[in-house]
Protein backbone atom coordinates (compact mmCIF):
# COMPACT_ATOMS: atom_id res chain seq x y z
CA UNK A 1 0.00 0.00 0.00
CA UNK A 2 1.85 3.14 -1.22
CA UNK A 3 -0.95 5.72 -1.52
CA UNK A 4 -3.84 6.98 1.29
CA UNK A 5 -5.68 6.47 -1.96
CA UNK A 6 -6.22 3.43 -2.55
CA UNK A 7 -8.46 3.10 0.69
CA UNK A 8 -11.12 4.90 -1.11
CA UNK A 9 -11.86 7.14 1.75
CA UNK A 10 -14.04 9.75 1.18
CA UNK A 11 -13.11 12.89 -0.10
CA UNK A 12 -13.39 15.61 3.17
CA UNK A 13 -11.25 12.92 4.99
CA UNK A 14 -8.71 12.35 2.13
CA UNK A 15 -8.42 16.28 1.55
CA UNK A 16 -7.90 16.40 5.74
CA UNK A 17 -4.96 13.59 5.26
CA UNK A 18 -3.55 15.95 2.48
CA UNK A 19 -3.31 18.85 4.26
CA UNK A 20 -1.77 17.17 7.12
CA UNK A 21 1.04 16.65 4.75
CA UNK A 22 0.88 12.56 4.80
CA UNK A 23 2.26 11.23 1.61
CA UNK A 24 1.51 7.62 2.23
CA UNK A 25 0.55 5.04 4.89
CA UNK A 26 3.09 4.28 7.63
CA UNK A 27 3.23 0.63 7.97
CA UNK A 28 0.77 0.21 10.61
CA UNK A 29 -1.78 2.00 8.88
CA UNK A 30 -1.30 0.33 5.86
CA UNK A 31 -2.16 -2.79 7.92
CA UNK A 32 -4.51 -1.56 9.98
CA UNK A 33 -7.12 0.96 8.19
CA UNK A 34 -8.50 -1.74 5.62
CA UNK A 35 -9.12 -4.29 8.85
CA UNK A 36 -10.92 -1.48 10.92
CA UNK A 37 -12.91 -0.29 7.89
CA UNK A 38 -14.14 -3.57 7.58
CA UNK A 39 -15.68 -3.57 10.55
CA UNK A 40 -13.14 -6.20 12.29
CA UNK A 41 -12.01 -6.19 15.65
CA UNK A 42 -8.00 -5.53 15.87
CA UNK A 43 -4.82 -5.52 17.52
CA UNK A 44 -2.62 -3.38 16.27
CA UNK A 45 1.17 -3.75 17.22
CA UNK A 46 2.60 -0.62 17.60
CA UNK A 47 5.01 1.76 19.59
CA UNK A 48 4.46 5.88 19.64
CA UNK A 49 6.02 7.80 16.30
CA UNK A 50 4.85 4.30 14.12
CA UNK A 51 1.47 6.19 13.25
CA UNK A 52 -0.64 4.48 15.16
CA UNK A 53 -3.26 7.26 16.28
CA UNK A 54 -4.35 7.84 12.30
CA UNK A 55 -4.47 4.05 12.05
CA UNK A 56 -7.44 3.83 13.72
CA UNK A 57 -8.60 7.56 13.68
CA UNK A 58 -8.82 7.54 9.76
CA UNK A 59 -11.73 4.87 9.70
CA UNK A 60 -12.87 6.31 12.75
CA UNK A 61 -13.74 9.24 11.26
CA UNK A 62 -14.50 7.81 8.14
CA UNK A 63 -17.36 5.40 9.52
CA UNK A 64 -18.93 8.55 11.62
CA UNK A 65 -22.73 9.39 11.08
CA UNK A 66 -23.84 12.59 11.49
CA UNK A 67 -25.76 11.92 14.11
CA UNK A 68 -24.26 13.32 17.44
CA UNK A 69 -23.96 10.75 19.63
CA UNK A 70 -20.98 8.91 21.06
CA UNK A 71 -20.04 7.09 18.47
CA UNK A 72 -16.51 5.74 19.21
CA UNK A 73 -14.51 5.61 22.62
CA UNK A 74 -11.05 5.92 22.64
CA UNK A 75 -9.16 5.04 26.16
CA UNK A 76 -5.65 6.38 26.71
CA UNK A 77 -3.50 6.09 29.74
CA UNK A 78 -2.63 9.68 30.53
CA UNK A 79 -4.27 12.98 30.01
CA UNK A 80 -0.98 14.00 28.02
CA UNK A 81 -1.73 11.17 25.19
CA UNK A 82 -5.23 11.88 25.68
CA UNK A 83 -4.98 15.54 23.99
CA UNK A 84 -2.65 14.41 21.62
CA UNK A 85 -5.11 11.75 20.22
CA UNK A 86 -7.98 14.23 20.31
CA UNK A 87 -5.39 16.77 18.75
CA UNK A 88 -5.18 13.94 15.81
CA UNK A 89 -8.78 13.57 15.33
CA UNK A 90 -9.70 17.05 14.98
CA UNK A 91 -7.25 17.40 12.07
CA UNK A 92 -8.49 14.21 10.59
CA UNK A 93 -11.88 15.16 10.85
CA UNK A 94 -11.45 18.73 9.96
CA UNK A 95 -13.83 18.64 7.16
CA UNK A 96 -16.40 16.09 7.76
CA UNK A 97 -16.50 18.38 11.21
CA UNK A 98 -16.51 15.88 13.63
CA UNK A 99 -16.68 16.86 16.87
CA UNK A 100 -14.47 15.62 19.69
CA UNK A 101 -13.94 15.57 23.15
CA UNK A 102 -10.93 14.69 25.40
CA UNK A 103 -11.82 13.93 29.05
CA UNK A 104 -9.36 13.91 31.56
CA UNK A 105 -8.42 14.22 35.15
CA UNK A 106 -7.15 17.26 36.35
CA UNK A 107 -9.88 19.66 34.33
CA UNK A 108 -12.63 21.01 35.69
CA UNK A 109 -15.73 18.23 35.35
CA UNK A 110 -18.43 21.00 34.79
CA UNK A 111 -16.61 21.99 31.88
CA UNK A 112 -16.85 18.36 30.13
CA UNK A 113 -20.00 17.98 30.89
CA UNK A 114 -21.09 20.99 28.97
CA UNK A 115 -18.93 19.59 26.11
CA UNK A 116 -20.69 16.00 26.25
CA UNK A 117 -24.22 17.48 26.51
CA UNK A 118 -24.04 19.93 23.40
CA UNK A 119 -23.19 16.10 21.61
CA UNK A 120 -19.79 14.34 20.07
CA UNK A 121 -18.82 11.83 18.29
CA UNK A 122 -15.29 10.86 19.59
CA UNK A 123 -14.59 10.98 23.29
CA UNK A 124 -10.73 10.08 24.45
CA UNK A 125 -10.41 10.08 28.03
CA UNK A 126 -8.48 8.46 30.64
CA UNK A 127 -9.77 5.66 32.48
CA UNK A 128 -10.83 7.17 35.76
CA UNK A 129 -12.32 10.04 34.18
CA UNK A 130 -14.43 8.36 31.83
CA UNK A 131 -15.63 6.00 34.84
CA UNK A 132 -16.76 9.24 36.64
CA UNK A 133 -18.66 10.47 33.63
CA UNK A 134 -20.59 6.98 33.33
CA UNK A 135 -21.22 7.31 36.98
CA UNK A 136 -23.02 10.83 36.88
CA UNK A 137 -24.85 9.08 33.47
CA UNK A 138 -23.13 12.07 31.67
CA UNK A 139 -21.37 10.17 29.37
CA UNK A 140 -23.94 7.36 27.26
CA UNK A 141 -22.33 4.75 25.47
CA UNK A 142 -25.77 2.60 24.39
CA UNK A 143 -24.70 3.91 20.35
CA UNK A 144 -21.07 3.13 20.79
CA UNK A 145 -19.82 1.35 17.24
CA UNK A 146 -16.20 1.43 18.41
CA UNK A 147 -13.98 0.99 21.24
CA UNK A 148 -10.51 1.92 21.08
CA UNK A 149 -7.37 0.64 24.08
CA UNK A 150 -5.00 2.85 23.47
CA UNK A 151 -1.61 1.76 24.63
CA UNK A 152 -3.27 -0.84 26.57
CA UNK A 153 0.39 -2.16 27.75
CA UNK A 154 0.85 0.76 29.68
CA UNK A 155 -2.96 0.86 30.44
CA UNK A 156 -2.31 -2.61 32.11
CA UNK A 157 0.77 -1.48 34.03
CA UNK A 158 -0.80 1.05 35.59
CA UNK A 159 -3.42 -1.02 37.12
CA UNK A 160 -6.23 0.37 35.14
CA UNK A 161 -7.51 -3.17 34.42
CA UNK A 162 -10.61 -3.04 36.54
CA UNK A 163 -11.35 0.44 35.11
CA UNK A 164 -11.24 -0.54 31.68
CA UNK A 165 -13.07 -4.03 32.15
CA UNK A 166 -16.03 -1.89 33.85
CA UNK A 167 -16.14 0.23 31.03
CA UNK A 168 -16.17 -2.30 28.55
CA UNK A 169 -19.17 -3.84 30.17
CA UNK A 170 -21.51 -0.54 29.74
CA UNK A 171 -20.75 -0.71 25.48
CA UNK A 172 -22.75 -2.34 23.16
CA UNK A 173 -22.00 -6.47 22.72
CA UNK A 174 -21.84 -5.43 18.81
CA UNK A 175 -19.28 -3.22 19.12
CA UNK A 176 -15.81 -2.92 17.27
CA UNK A 177 -13.04 -3.44 20.09
CA UNK A 178 -9.68 -1.82 18.81
CA UNK A 179 -6.61 -2.78 20.74
CA UNK A 180 -3.05 -0.91 20.77
CA UNK A 181 -0.15 -2.07 22.22
CA UNK A 182 3.45 -1.85 21.88
CA UNK A 183 4.06 -5.45 23.88
CA UNK A 184 1.52 -8.45 23.82
CA UNK A 185 2.00 -9.51 27.01
CA UNK A 186 -0.16 -12.82 28.35
CA UNK A 187 -2.24 -9.76 30.14
CA UNK A 188 -3.24 -8.02 26.80
CA UNK A 189 -3.36 -11.77 25.38
CA UNK A 190 -6.00 -12.21 28.31
CA UNK A 191 -8.21 -9.13 27.75
CA UNK A 192 -8.53 -10.12 23.66
CA UNK A 193 -9.58 -13.34 24.54
CA UNK A 194 -11.90 -12.37 26.80
CA UNK A 195 -13.70 -8.53 25.41
CA UNK A 196 -12.68 -9.11 21.91
CA UNK A 197 -14.12 -11.26 18.30
CA UNK A 198 -11.36 -13.30 16.88
CA UNK A 199 -9.12 -10.04 16.35
CA UNK A 200 -6.74 -9.82 13.34
CA UNK A 201 -3.26 -9.11 14.82
CA UNK A 202 -1.64 -6.75 13.08
CA UNK A 203 2.15 -6.07 13.64
CA UNK A 204 4.18 -4.73 11.10
CA UNK A 205 6.32 -6.96 9.41
CA UNK A 206 9.97 -6.26 9.10
CA UNK A 207 12.07 -8.74 8.42
CA UNK A 208 15.80 -8.77 8.33
CA UNK A 209 17.00 -5.53 7.76
CA UNK A 210 20.87 -4.42 7.47
CA UNK A 211 22.72 -1.35 8.01
CA UNK A 212 25.17 0.21 5.77
CA UNK A 213 28.48 1.37 6.62
CA UNK A 214 27.22 4.25 8.41
CA UNK A 215 27.76 5.99 12.43
CA UNK A 216 25.13 6.52 13.96
CA UNK A 217 23.92 8.76 16.59
CA UNK A 218 20.74 10.10 18.23
CA UNK A 219 20.29 13.56 20.21
CA UNK A 220 18.03 14.06 22.76
CA UNK A 221 15.91 16.89 21.88
CA UNK A 222 12.81 18.41 23.18
CA UNK A 223 10.20 19.38 20.91
CA UNK A 224 9.96 23.15 21.46
CA UNK A 225 13.20 23.17 20.79
CA UNK A 226 13.81 20.74 18.17
CA UNK A 227 14.26 23.56 15.69
CA UNK A 228 17.46 25.34 17.43
CA UNK A 229 18.72 21.96 18.53
CA UNK A 230 19.32 21.62 15.22
CA UNK A 231 20.49 24.73 13.86
CA UNK A 232 23.32 23.63 16.30
CA UNK A 233 24.15 20.02 15.51
CA UNK A 234 24.19 21.31 11.79
CA UNK A 235 26.38 24.26 13.34
CA UNK A 236 29.04 21.79 15.10
CA UNK A 237 28.84 19.70 11.74
CA UNK A 238 30.99 19.85 8.58
CA UNK A 239 28.45 18.77 6.74
CA UNK A 240 29.16 18.90 2.75
CA UNK A 241 26.07 17.22 1.27
CA UNK A 242 23.59 16.03 3.73
CA UNK A 243 19.64 15.04 3.88
CA UNK A 244 17.37 15.74 6.33
CA UNK A 245 14.42 13.67 6.81
CA UNK A 246 10.75 14.52 8.03
CA UNK A 247 7.64 13.44 8.64
CA UNK A 248 5.45 15.45 6.87
CA UNK A 249 4.97 17.55 3.14
CA UNK A 250 4.10 20.16 5.90
CA UNK A 251 6.87 19.34 7.79
CA UNK A 252 9.56 19.62 4.82
CA UNK A 253 8.26 22.63 3.85
CA UNK A 254 8.07 24.47 7.03
CA UNK A 255 11.35 23.22 8.48
CA UNK A 256 13.07 24.68 4.76
CA UNK A 257 11.50 27.75 5.30
CA UNK A 258 12.89 28.31 8.83
CA UNK A 259 16.63 27.08 7.52
CA UNK A 260 16.57 29.45 4.74
CA UNK A 261 15.45 32.28 6.97
CA UNK A 262 18.74 31.62 9.41
CA UNK A 263 20.54 31.64 6.20
CA UNK A 264 21.20 28.18 5.74
CA UNK A 265 22.00 26.97 1.95
CA UNK A 266 18.94 24.44 1.84
CA UNK A 267 15.97 23.39 -0.47
CA UNK A 268 13.06 20.82 -0.08
CA UNK A 269 11.99 17.90 -1.60
CA UNK A 270 8.51 16.45 -1.70
CA UNK A 271 5.41 14.79 -3.53
CA UNK A 272 3.91 17.80 -4.49
CA UNK A 273 6.60 19.51 -6.63
CA UNK A 274 6.28 19.06 -10.24
CA UNK A 275 8.95 16.73 -12.18
CA UNK A 276 10.31 20.29 -13.79
CA UNK A 277 11.12 21.33 -9.44
CA UNK A 278 12.09 18.47 -8.68
CA UNK A 279 14.78 18.35 -11.22
CA UNK A 280 15.96 21.82 -10.18
CA UNK A 281 16.55 20.84 -6.70
CA UNK A 282 17.96 17.59 -7.64
CA UNK A 283 20.22 19.66 -9.43
CA UNK A 284 21.37 22.24 -7.07
CA UNK A 285 21.67 19.46 -4.40
CA UNK A 286 24.08 17.50 -7.16
CA UNK A 287 25.95 20.61 -7.92
CA UNK A 288 26.62 21.72 -4.23
CA UNK A 289 24.15 25.08 -4.93
CA UNK A 290 22.47 23.55 -1.49
CA UNK A 291 24.58 21.97 1.54
CA UNK A 292 21.61 20.25 2.79
CA UNK A 293 18.09 18.67 1.04
CA UNK A 294 15.14 18.16 3.55
CA UNK A 295 12.81 16.02 1.73
CA UNK A 296 9.81 13.25 3.08
CA UNK A 297 10.89 9.34 2.83
CA UNK A 298 8.26 8.78 -0.33
CA UNK A 299 10.73 12.09 -2.32
CA UNK A 300 14.14 11.04 -1.19
CA UNK A 301 13.22 7.18 -2.38
CA UNK A 302 13.89 7.88 -5.80
CA UNK A 303 17.00 9.87 -5.22
CA UNK A 304 20.80 8.71 -5.69
CA UNK A 305 23.59 11.11 -5.18
CA UNK A 306 26.83 10.18 -4.31
CA UNK A 307 28.83 11.62 -1.42
CA UNK A 308 26.02 12.40 0.93
CA UNK A 309 28.02 13.23 3.99
CA UNK A 310 25.52 12.98 6.42
CA UNK A 311 21.76 11.95 7.22
CA UNK A 312 19.87 13.83 9.50
CA UNK A 313 16.55 12.20 11.07
CA UNK A 314 14.71 15.59 11.96
CA UNK A 315 11.58 13.47 12.73
CA UNK A 316 12.24 9.97 13.70
CA UNK A 317 11.64 7.22 11.05
CA UNK A 318 8.30 5.27 11.73
CA UNK A 319 9.93 1.66 11.40
CA UNK A 320 13.02 0.05 11.55
CA UNK A 321 12.96 -0.52 7.58
CA UNK A 322 12.21 2.97 7.08
CA UNK A 323 15.26 3.83 9.02
CA UNK A 324 17.75 1.92 7.12
CA UNK A 325 16.37 3.21 3.60
CA UNK A 326 16.64 6.73 4.71
CA UNK A 327 20.54 6.02 6.70
CA UNK A 328 21.04 3.70 3.24
CA UNK A 329 21.47 7.36 1.14
CA UNK A 330 24.64 7.85 3.10
CA UNK A 331 28.05 6.08 3.40
CA UNK A 332 28.10 5.50 -0.32
CA UNK A 333 31.03 3.79 -2.56
CA UNK A 334 32.85 2.86 0.74
CA UNK A 335 32.82 5.79 2.46
CA UNK A 336 31.64 6.40 5.90
CA UNK A 337 28.60 8.80 6.69
CA UNK A 338 27.04 10.00 9.68
CA UNK A 339 23.61 9.55 10.67
CA UNK A 340 21.97 11.37 12.83
CA UNK A 341 18.66 11.12 15.09
CA UNK A 342 16.45 13.54 16.83
CA UNK A 343 14.54 12.07 19.10
CA UNK A 344 12.11 13.62 21.69
CA UNK A 345 11.37 11.79 25.46
CA UNK A 346 8.03 10.58 23.76
CA UNK A 347 9.66 8.76 20.96
CA UNK A 348 12.59 7.21 22.56
CA UNK A 349 11.21 4.04 23.06
CA UNK A 350 10.49 3.89 19.30
CA UNK A 351 14.49 4.67 19.13
CA UNK A 352 15.61 1.87 21.27
CA UNK A 353 13.08 -0.62 19.04
CA UNK A 354 15.27 0.57 15.83
CA UNK A 355 18.18 0.03 17.53
CA UNK A 356 17.11 -3.51 18.47
CA UNK A 357 15.86 -4.35 14.80
CA UNK A 358 18.65 -3.33 13.14
CA UNK A 359 21.11 -4.46 15.40
CA UNK A 360 22.16 -0.55 15.46
CA UNK A 361 24.77 0.75 17.37
CA UNK A 362 23.75 4.26 17.98
CA UNK A 363 25.82 6.43 20.31
CA UNK A 364 23.43 9.35 22.26
CA UNK A 365 25.17 12.92 22.43
CA UNK A 366 23.98 16.10 24.05
CA UNK A 367 22.86 19.01 22.00
CA UNK A 368 26.02 21.11 22.00
CA UNK A 369 26.08 24.36 24.26
CA UNK A 370 26.41 27.60 22.29
CA UNK A 371 30.30 27.47 23.58
CA UNK A 372 30.80 24.14 21.73
CA UNK A 373 29.01 25.49 18.64
CA UNK A 374 31.55 28.10 18.48
CA UNK A 375 34.68 26.35 19.18
CA UNK A 376 33.79 23.94 16.49
CA UNK A 377 32.84 26.51 14.40
CA UNK A 378 36.16 27.90 14.68
CA UNK A 379 38.17 25.17 14.11
CA UNK A 380 36.06 24.72 10.90
CA UNK A 381 37.06 28.38 10.12
CA UNK A 382 40.65 27.81 10.70
CA UNK A 383 41.27 24.48 8.68
CA UNK A 384 38.77 26.13 5.72
CA UNK A 385 41.53 29.27 5.69
CA UNK A 386 44.38 26.80 5.83
CA UNK A 387 42.87 25.26 2.47
CA UNK A 388 42.20 28.35 0.79
CA UNK A 389 46.09 29.48 0.95
CA UNK A 390 47.10 26.43 0.15
CA UNK A 391 44.73 26.69 -2.96
CA UNK A 392 45.83 29.75 -3.82
CA UNK A 393 44.05 32.13 -6.59
CA UNK A 394 43.54 35.14 -4.07
CA UNK A 395 45.23 37.40 -6.32
CA UNK A 396 41.24 38.91 -7.73
CA UNK A 397 40.43 39.00 -3.41
CA UNK A 398 44.03 40.90 -2.87
CA UNK A 399 42.54 43.42 -5.54
CA UNK A 400 39.16 43.55 -4.10
CA UNK A 401 40.70 45.01 -0.50
CA UNK A 402 42.38 47.73 -2.44
CA UNK A 403 43.69 50.45 0.01
CA UNK A 404 42.67 48.87 3.01
CA UNK A 405 45.17 46.76 3.30
CA UNK A 406 47.59 49.30 3.43
CA UNK A 407 45.44 51.96 5.67
CA UNK A 408 44.72 48.92 8.20
CA UNK A 409 46.42 46.24 9.99
CA UNK A 410 46.52 43.45 8.08
CA UNK A 411 45.54 40.76 10.79
CA UNK A 412 42.28 43.21 11.69
CA UNK A 413 41.58 43.47 8.11
CA UNK A 414 41.99 39.42 8.22
CA UNK A 415 39.31 39.33 11.33
CA UNK A 416 36.84 41.54 9.58
CA UNK A 417 36.49 39.16 6.93
CA UNK A 418 36.18 36.49 8.94
CA UNK A 419 34.00 38.01 11.19
CA UNK A 420 31.50 39.15 8.35
CA UNK A 421 31.69 35.32 6.72
CA UNK A 422 31.02 33.64 9.85
CA UNK A 423 28.02 35.90 10.87
CA UNK A 424 26.35 32.92 13.12
CA UNK A 425 22.98 33.58 14.77
CA UNK A 426 23.00 30.19 16.90
CA UNK A 427 20.71 31.56 19.68
CA UNK A 428 20.65 30.59 23.40
CA UNK A 429 17.63 28.85 24.61
CA UNK A 430 15.93 27.21 27.60
CA UNK A 431 15.82 23.35 27.85
CA UNK A 432 12.99 23.15 29.84
CA UNK A 433 9.47 21.94 27.93
CA UNK A 434 8.39 19.51 30.23
CA UNK A 435 7.14 21.81 33.48
CA UNK A 436 7.31 19.16 36.15
CA UNK A 437 6.41 21.76 39.12
CA UNK A 438 8.40 22.09 42.29
CA UNK A 439 8.76 18.41 42.83
CA UNK A 440 10.68 19.15 46.05
CA UNK A 441 14.30 18.99 45.07
CA UNK A 442 17.75 20.24 45.37
CA UNK A 443 17.76 22.76 42.52
CA UNK A 444 18.27 21.67 38.93
CA UNK A 445 16.96 18.22 39.60
CA UNK A 446 13.51 16.98 39.71
CA UNK A 447 12.28 14.03 41.87
CA UNK A 448 10.31 11.38 41.13
CA UNK A 449 8.24 9.24 43.22
CA UNK A 450 8.24 5.42 42.66
CA UNK A 451 5.85 3.43 43.50
CA UNK A 452 8.27 0.63 44.49
CA UNK A 453 11.08 0.46 47.37
CA UNK A 454 12.76 -2.32 48.83
CA UNK A 455 10.08 -4.78 49.69
CA UNK A 456 10.32 -5.18 45.67
CA UNK A 457 13.95 -5.98 46.31
CA UNK A 458 14.73 -2.91 44.43
CA UNK A 459 18.23 -1.55 44.78
CA UNK A 460 20.15 1.91 43.49
CA UNK A 461 22.19 0.04 41.11
CA UNK A 462 19.13 -1.41 39.89
CA UNK A 463 17.43 1.81 39.46
CA UNK A 464 20.19 3.83 37.58
CA UNK A 465 21.06 0.52 35.38
CA UNK A 466 17.43 0.45 34.24
CA UNK A 467 17.65 4.45 33.72
CA UNK A 468 20.42 4.24 31.77
CA UNK A 469 19.29 1.44 29.65
CA UNK A 470 15.42 2.49 29.18
CA UNK A 471 15.95 6.27 28.93
CA UNK A 472 19.53 6.86 27.76
CA UNK A 473 20.90 8.61 30.96
CA UNK A 474 24.27 8.46 32.30
CA UNK A 475 24.93 7.51 35.64
CA UNK A 476 26.36 10.70 37.00
CA UNK A 477 23.13 12.70 35.97
CA UNK A 478 21.21 10.50 38.74
CA UNK A 479 21.23 11.98 41.91
CA UNK A 480 19.99 11.25 45.47
CA UNK A 481 18.15 8.20 45.75
CA UNK A 482 15.60 7.22 48.52
CA UNK A 483 14.40 3.82 48.85
CA UNK A 484 11.63 2.99 51.38
CA UNK A 485 10.14 0.28 51.76
CA UNK A 486 7.20 0.25 49.51
CA UNK A 487 8.38 3.36 47.32
CA UNK A 488 11.53 5.14 46.74
CA UNK A 489 12.28 8.88 45.73
CA UNK A 490 14.90 9.73 43.29
CA UNK A 491 16.44 12.64 41.73
CA UNK A 492 17.31 13.56 38.24
CA UNK A 493 19.14 16.16 36.12
CA UNK A 494 16.77 18.47 34.63
CA UNK A 495 17.38 17.94 31.49
CA UNK A 496 17.35 14.54 31.93
CA UNK A 497 13.67 14.48 33.52
CA UNK A 498 11.32 14.30 30.80
CA UNK A 499 13.62 10.95 29.42
CA UNK A 500 13.29 9.72 33.14
CA UNK A 501 9.67 10.28 32.93
CA UNK A 502 8.52 9.23 29.59
CA UNK A 503 10.63 5.98 29.39
CA UNK A 504 10.17 4.56 33.15
CA UNK A 505 6.41 5.86 33.58
CA UNK A 506 5.17 2.27 33.36
CA UNK A 507 7.88 -0.21 33.06
CA UNK A 508 8.95 -3.31 34.71
CA UNK A 509 12.08 -3.34 37.17
CA UNK A 510 12.79 -6.93 38.46
CA UNK A 511 9.31 -8.03 37.26
CA UNK A 512 7.88 -5.69 39.09
CA UNK A 513 5.68 -2.99 37.15
CA UNK A 514 6.60 0.19 38.09
CA UNK A 515 4.89 3.40 37.87
CA UNK A 516 7.00 6.91 38.39
CA UNK A 517 5.37 10.27 38.64
CA UNK A 518 6.86 13.93 39.29
CA UNK A 519 6.82 13.97 43.90
CA UNK A 520 4.94 16.40 45.45
CA UNK A 521 6.69 18.76 47.02
CA UNK A 522 7.10 17.61 50.48
CA UNK A 523 7.38 13.91 51.47
CA UNK A 524 5.03 13.89 54.28
CA UNK A 525 2.12 14.84 52.17
CA UNK A 526 2.11 11.09 50.67
P1 LIG B 1 1.71 8.44 16.51
O1 LIG B 1 2.52 7.19 16.38
O2 LIG B 1 0.27 8.20 16.26
O3 LIG B 1 1.99 9.14 17.81
O4 LIG B 1 2.17 9.44 15.34
C1 LIG B 1 3.42 10.07 15.29
C2 LIG B 1 3.43 11.25 14.34
O5 LIG B 1 3.42 10.82 12.97
C3 LIG B 1 2.27 12.21 14.47
O6 LIG B 1 2.78 13.51 14.46
C4 LIG B 1 1.45 11.96 13.22
O7 LIG B 1 0.74 13.11 12.82
C5 LIG B 1 2.49 11.56 12.21
N1 LIG B 1 1.97 10.67 11.16
C6 LIG B 1 1.03 9.72 11.30
N2 LIG B 1 0.83 9.06 10.12
C7 LIG B 1 1.68 9.61 9.23
C8 LIG B 1 1.95 9.36 7.83
N3 LIG B 1 1.32 8.41 7.14
N4 LIG B 1 2.88 10.14 7.24
C9 LIG B 1 3.54 11.08 7.93
N5 LIG B 1 3.33 11.37 9.23
C10 LIG B 1 2.42 10.64 9.88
Amino acid sequence: MTDFREFELSRRVQQAIDDMGFEEPSPIQAACIPAVLRGVDVIGQAQTGTGKTAAFGIPIVEAATPDMTVQALVITPTRELAIQVAGEFRKIGKYKRVRTLPIYGGQSIVHQIRGLQQGVQVVIGTPGRIMDHLRRGTLKLHNLKTIVLDEADEMLDMGFIEDIEAILKETPSDRQTLLFSATFTSDIKRLALRYMKSPEHLTVNRGEVTVPLTDQVYYKVLERTKLESLCRIIDSEEISLGIIFCRTKRGVDELAEALISRGYLVDALHGDLSQAQRDRVMKRFRTNDIELLIATDVAARGIDVENVTHVINYDIPQDPESYVHRIGRTGRAGKRGLAITLVTPREFKLLKQIERETHAKMDGRDVPSLEDVAERQAEIWRSRIVDAIQEGGLGQYRAMLGDVIDEHDPIDVACAALKLASANDTQAFEQADYDFGDTGATPGMVRFFVNIGRSARLSPSDLVRVIAEEAGVPGQTIGKIDIFDRFTFIEVEKESAPFVYEALRQSRINGSRVNLEPAKPRTRSR
